[in-house]
């Protein structure tokens, strides 16, 4: 039977240089699925309790979705994976661009490497061999550079390229992994396990097929799932959007958001539609997550209306299989700035060097955004780290002769940009920042870790949990902690689960405020959901905007079956979401770290209460949310811990 996973891993050993095929059994792939399914399995059962994230012990794996090339769309995202240095649990992080069906066509479902090399390589794969090559002319160069070099020593133009920047190489541990030019896998920090490991970059060029056991059926669903991504009504400008974000926030009650919305906005704008309208309903963390949308008024947000972004695109960017094109690259020429052009900042990139630092300058915004992307630097982390450095500073923690002379105060352009110039570099003030918040607070002391807004070592994303307790809840349970790709409420209402699984709660088309901010079981049950069918989308390759169209319109489950042969019903897909979750869990476990200790800094979850702005009065009982996730995971309610009986009806040994 024809099935669209490849039945193989290549394993190298970086200390030995040894590369070896292993082949990995049916059973295997039905209970973990690809992607990350595969990966927490090989890492789980091979790096050894307690290893050193930088240490020879820890590996790295890049793995494609089991959907990678199987003809269904939305379903071309790898992911890199491995014990994160940035949190000591189990990490993963994913990207789009091309790069999982390279990992496909070379033959692999993944690629994992263990040891450290003697010197700086890069692995290099075509016609089924795999070989270490000397990386010494790459080794200092950032991510693009690095990319184009290696594309011309393959000597084959559709070779792909993962590789790691400066800051992979400092063994920064907010650094994560390009491809495409700029494009990162950028959290858990796993560019700094690639650089202690001296693994510059993989070079992918195989020509393997990827079959599918049906593929009619597979198109006869995508074309159902292409009326929908097509219907794309004219919009408004972009300024429109602010306001839209404001008649959410005085709504009397919540609206249960359909992912089609926000599809077309994706797909005029790219996550950039988010930027205003988020400072308004209360979504994005201002000013350290201390300030609030009176902070950042929209006369401060306009530049970063989304009509500036793609007013300079000169060109849409579509990740492999995808129909819907969110990304763009930027002519940034006449922005100040010394490159020519840029991927599109993202949502996440510009909030957190805008809103989060009250930095009011765009073309900082452009440049900040190209210099992390070559460096492979997360943008997440590097603008909390500075909106960190800031406070710190304004509360005297830090000094002028701390910060090498540079006056950290709010919304100064200059220091920010020269700021994270040096955390690239490791320079002055740079080393201290570049492994971001907590191991900068521990460094610095003095009350610093009031400042550091983080959940479990990872700084958190630009979504704040005070407007959905649902981004709070994740952010303290998944064993990737602070992590906002998994779910909320939000993404629970935009999934649309119970259109599937007829057990699960449906919000309705408007439910009241009160019940949001109400710590219920209800809201256990959907993060659970939402968890569980995640690590089935990040098992495929999905992607996190294809998931919002709604199981309905997105037909994840069907495809899986039509790819594979298999005749799983949604709730077995579900089971083998929450068998993926709880061994990561479990990984967790194995290595010593206490669930308990994934709690974000309280401030984020509104301890003590915001006293204005859109999120005015609101504070999470994430205590009682904790504990009823567990709970609803079959995990131990006091301790997080899975159960002997739960690891035992999911078949986990
Ligand atoms: S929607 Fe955007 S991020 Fe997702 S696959 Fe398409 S281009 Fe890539």
């Amino acid at each position: 039977m024809n099935r669209s996973y490849m039945g193989k891993i290549l394993m190298v050993d970086l200390g030995s240089g040894d590369i070896r095929e292993e082949v990995i059994s049916d059973d295997l792939y039905e209970k973990y699925l690809g992607g990350v399914g595969l990966a927490v399995k090989v890492l789980y059962d091979r790096i050894p309790a307690g290893a050193d994230p930088l240490g020879p012990d820890n590996m790295i794996g890049f793995v494609s979705g089991l959907l990678t090339g199987s003809g269904s769309v939305f379903t071309g995202r790898w992911m890199v994976t491995g014990k994160s240095p940035l949190t000591g649990t189990w990490g993963d992080a994913n990207c789009g661009g091309n790069f999982s069906p390279a990992i496909k066509k070379c033959g692999y479902d993944g690629i994992f490497f263990t040891g450290i090399s003697p010197k700086p390589v890069y692995l290099f794969v075509k016609n089924g061999k795999a070989e270490l090559r000397d990386a010494a002319n790459v080794w200092g160069k950032d991510a693009v550079e690095t990319e184009e070099i290696l594309l011309a020593e393959s000597n084959d133009k559709k070779a792909k390229v993962a590789c790691i920047g400066q800051a992979g190489e400092n063994c920064s541990l907010i650094a994560g992994v390009s491809n495409d030019r700029g494009r990162i896998a950028a959290r858990s920090g796993l560019g700094a396990v690639m650089g202690a490991k001296r693994l510059k970059a993989l070079v992918l060029a195989g020509r393997k097929l990827i079959r599918s056991n049906d593929r009619a059926e597979i198109k006869k669903l995508r074309l159902k799932t292409l009326v929908f991504v097509k219907a794309q009504p004219p919009l408004n400008q972009g300024s429109l959007n602010a306001y839209l974000g404001k008649a959410l926030r005085m709504f009397p009650g919540q609206i249960a958001l359909d992912g089609m919305l926000y599809k077309m906005m994706l797909k005029k704008w790219g996550t950039v539609s988010m930027n205003q309208l988020s400072i308004e309903v209360g979504d994005s963390p201002v000013k350290n997550w201390d300030g609030s949308n009176e902070d950042f008024t929209g006369r401060k947000s306009a530049p970063i209306n989304p009509d500036v972004f793609i007013e300079c695109e000169v060109k849409k960017y579509f990740c492999a299989s995808c129909p819907l094109g969110c990304g763009g690259i930027c002519n940034i020429k006449d922005r100040n700035s010394v490159f020519d052009e840029t991927h599109k900042p993202e949502y996440e990139t510009v909030l957190a060097l805008s809103g989060l630092l009250l930095n009011e300058d765009l073309d900082s915004i452009f440049y900040l955004n190209e210099i992390l992307n070559r460096a492979a630097m997360d943008t997440i982390s590097a603008g909390a780290t500075v909106a960190f450095a800031i406070e710190c500073y304004e509360n005297g923690i830090l000094t002028l002769e701390d910060t090498d002379g540079l006056e950290l105060t709010w919304g100064n352009t200059k220091s920010i940009v020269a700021l994270i110039e040096k955390m690239i570099k490791r320079e002055g003030i740079g080393d201290l920042l570049a492994d971001g918040v907590k191991a900068a607070a521990e460094k610095i002391g003095n009350g610093a870790d009031k400042y550091a807004m983080h959940a479990g070592g990872q700084e958190l994303p630009m979504h704040d949990g005070r407007n959905d307790p649902g981004f709070a809840l994740h952010y303290s349970v998944e064993p990737t902690p602070g992590r906002h790709t998994m779910g909320s409420m939000m993404y629970y209402d935009m999934y649309q689960l119970w259109k599937k699984i007829k057990s699960l709660p449906n919000p309705g088309i408007v439910y009241s405020k009160n019940s949001k901010y109400k710590a219920d079981e209800d809201k256990a049950i959907k993060a659970a959901a939402c968890s569980k069918f995640m690590n089935v989308a990040n098992g495929s390759g999905l992607c996190l905007f294809g998931a919002f169209l709604g199981l309905h319109r997105l037909p994840l489950f069907e495809w899986l079956n039509a790819a594979t042969g298999w005749e799983k019903t949604p709730e077995d897909y579900m089971e083998i979401g929450e068998r993926i979750q709880t061994l990561k869990q479990a990984f967790n476990v194995k290595h010593g770290v206490d669930p308990k200790k994934y709690m974000p800094n309280e401030r984020t979850i509104g301890l003590p209460p915001p006293k204005k702005g859109a999120n005015k009065g609101r504070s999470i009982e994430i205590d009682r949310l904790i504990k009823d996730y567990w709970n609803h995971f079959g995990w131990d309610a006091d301790t997080g811990k899975p159960t002997a009986q739960k690891l035992d009806d999911l078949g986990i040994d």
